[in-house]
């Protein structure tokens, strides 16, 4: 029976050939018969028609037929087993796929036939690309990817067919070029014309498509998701900038938001791998650019509670783990920045107390979540506290109250002093009287800064916590790094890049603010010259201290100061006093 109707099929009959399309998966020892060369000899590249030479309709239906039979292999996830025969016919199968697409899916009469024309096409080339050897030939071959890459971009203007958003083309794309991403990636761009725009909004609006849904389909999300990944990939600048500007980290987000409500009831391949995907990806661009305005726009759409839902989907390896690397590497790098600390707070603060939550503390992120809230907590209750309270700026002093109890410096406009013997203390004392003529040249010259003046206050403000959270530490890196340097002798180098902090001491001789190695790229201050200078010139007052910051790709390099008396002992090293209770020493973390 099988013999006569793979012979029948091969004469070009066209009822033999459509039940072997139709049925050949049933029957597996078909495949051992011949059966894919029957196919294959349908799909000859001689056959193709021309103008010159035109084919009669049975001929284009038996290729028809046999393109639609091979695009079953995607289906049921199996590799063609005659990888020779098949890389003899893949030039053919190449032909006739653009015959197809250029008679039946964008010719105007062609409307019910584009569909399923699509279908085929992108099946087949799924079946094949599976096999290493087939995958090599198809991407090598002229036109290959950027037939993908049409298909794709003509899928999105297809009509939905029922309730379904025809993914297949995006599958397809995706499945060819996710191996050599790099060149895969400029093919589909010229294919698109070069615009990058159209490339990042195509692939978003698909993915926004599939999140309008009431309950997306999770299969369609895993394609959707794949395609913004694979086709806005980190290394290429153009385009990875205009998936981030056409909002790509929202969506993704949303996407993973998606995903969390139904990790926990079925965590199976599919849901999985599309959560890692939206992981990753937003772990390797929540960085990108400059600033933070990725890192609220992803906490905006949902972060925190979507990491908390799938956490118990990560396993229990923390190396490696995606979502522990955005809690410490990532969030954790912007909790100085005042926008990124409130978005943070009422992000944690919604999730206290919920299942969400609780999943969290059970799973393999718990001791980085737990880090993150109680970092968070307590800044934010600094950031509370500063915006109702001051603190006194002489540094013997350090009184916190309320604002309307205290003097500003009526020449700088910047200090605030709780007392007007405090005031007296730091200028002939303490550091004020430099910081004062600093401070007035700033505000004559209209220095400024990306970050708002406050922000920047709030960075400082906590660079000092950290540094007085971290004298014990430092004494003994000094004894350790520089025995026998005085205190003042000392630059502290505090690294917010990394969670917790790490503490570094640098000699003040030959300390210029630039980060030895130049690893970041670094902003400064611009003023940060004239502070080094002047903390040169009379080191026994003062102690300089850099924060590193992160700052998308780059980090803030914030200079701060105070006065010797920081270290307890007047800047020698000799007697030790007494640690001071400081007022805003914290716990450490
Ligand atoms: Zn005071
Ligand atoms: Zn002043």
């Amino acid at each position: 029976m099988f013999t006569n109707c793979l012979d029948g099929a091969r004469r070009g009959s066209l009822p033999d050939l459509t039940t072997l399309a139709i049925h050949w998966p049933s029957f597996p020892v078909l495949r051992s018969m011949g059966l894919f060369n029957v196919f294959f000899h349908h799909l000859d590249e001689g056959k193709v028609p021309s103008p010159r030479s035109p084919a009669s309709e049975s001929l284009i239906e038996s290729a028809y037929l046999s393109l639609a039979a091979i695009s079953r292999l995607c289906d049921f996830q199996s590799q063609i087993e005659d990888v020779d025969s098949a890389l003899k016919a893949w030039p053919g199968i190449f032909k006739w796929s653009k015959f197809f697409f250029v008679t039946r899916m964008l010719h105007p009469t062609g409307e019910e036939m584009r569909y399923p024309c699509m279908q085929i096409i992108t099946g087949a080339w799924c079946g094949l690309v599976r096999t290493e050897r087939l995958r090599t030939a198809m991407t090598d071959t002229p036109g290959s990817i950027e037939l993908a890459t049409k298909i794709w971009l003509f899928e999105g203007s297809l009509q939905a067919i029922g309730d379904t958003n025809p993914l297949a083309a995006t599958g397809g794309l995706c499945n060819i070029i996710q191996f050599d991403c790099q060149r895969g990636v400029d093919r589909v761009l010229d294919a698109a014309g070069g615009d990058v725009h159209k490339v990042a909004q195509h692939a978003l609006s698909r993915l926004r498509k599939v999140l309008e849904g009431t309950q997306p389909d999770i299969s369609d999300l895993k394609i959707a998701v794949h395609a913004v990944q694979c086709l806005g990939p980190p290394m290429k600048i153009a385009l990875r900038d205009a998936f981030l500007d056409g909002n790509s980290i929202w969506w993704m987000t949303k996407a993973l938001a998606s995903i969390s409500s139904t990790i926990s009831r079925n965590p199976d391949r599919t849901t999985v791998g599309a959560m890692r995907t939206c992981l990753s990806y937003l772990g390797e661009n929540l960085n990108a650019k400059e600033g933070y305005a990725f890192v609220i726009q992803s906490i905006n759409a949902g972060l925190l509670p979507a990491l908390a839902n799938c956490s118990p989907a990560m396993g229990t390896e923390t190396s490696e783990n995606l979502e522990v690397a955005i809690l410490r590497d990532t969030l954790h790098r912007y909790v100085l920045y005042r926008p990124v600390l409130r978005c943070l707070h009422s992000a944690l603060a919604k999730l206290h107390g919920s299942q969400g939550r609780r999943k969290a503390e059970a799973s393999v992120i718990k001791d980085d979540w737990i880090n993150l809230e109680i970092d968070v907590v307590e800044r934010y209750r600094d950031l509370s506290m500063l915006s109702d309270n001051r603190c006194c700026d002489n540094v013997k002093c350090r009184k916190i109250g309320e604002k309307a109890q205290f003097r500003k410096c009526g020449s700088c406009s910047v200090a605030f002093h709780c007392s007007k013997e405090c005031q007296v203390q730091d200028w002939k004392e303490g550091d004020h009287k430099v910081k004062c003529k600093v401070a007035q040249r700033d505000a004559a010259e209209g220095a400024t800064e990306e970050l708002g003046k406050r922000d920047f206050e709030f960075i400082k403000s906590q660079t000092l916590q950290d540094a007085y959270r971290g004298i014990p530490e430092l004494k003994m890196i000094a004894a350790r790094d520089h025995p026998g340097v005085p205190y003042s002798r000392l630059v502290i180098v505090i690294s917010h890049l990394v969670s917790p902090p790490s503490y570094m001491l640098e000699p003040l001789e030959g300390y210029t603010g630039v980060p030895r190695g130049g690893e970041d790229h670094t902003v400064m201050r611009p003023q940060s010259q004239p502070i080094i200078a002047t903390v040169k010139e009379d080191p026994t007052k003062l102690t300089l201290i850099e924060s590193r910051v992160a700052f998308g790709e780059t980090c803030k390099l914030v200079l701060t100061w105070t006065s010797v008396d920081f270290w307890g002992d007047g800047g020698n090293r000799d007697n030790g006093s007494k640690e001071k209770v400081l007022p805003f020493a914290r716990k450490s973390v």
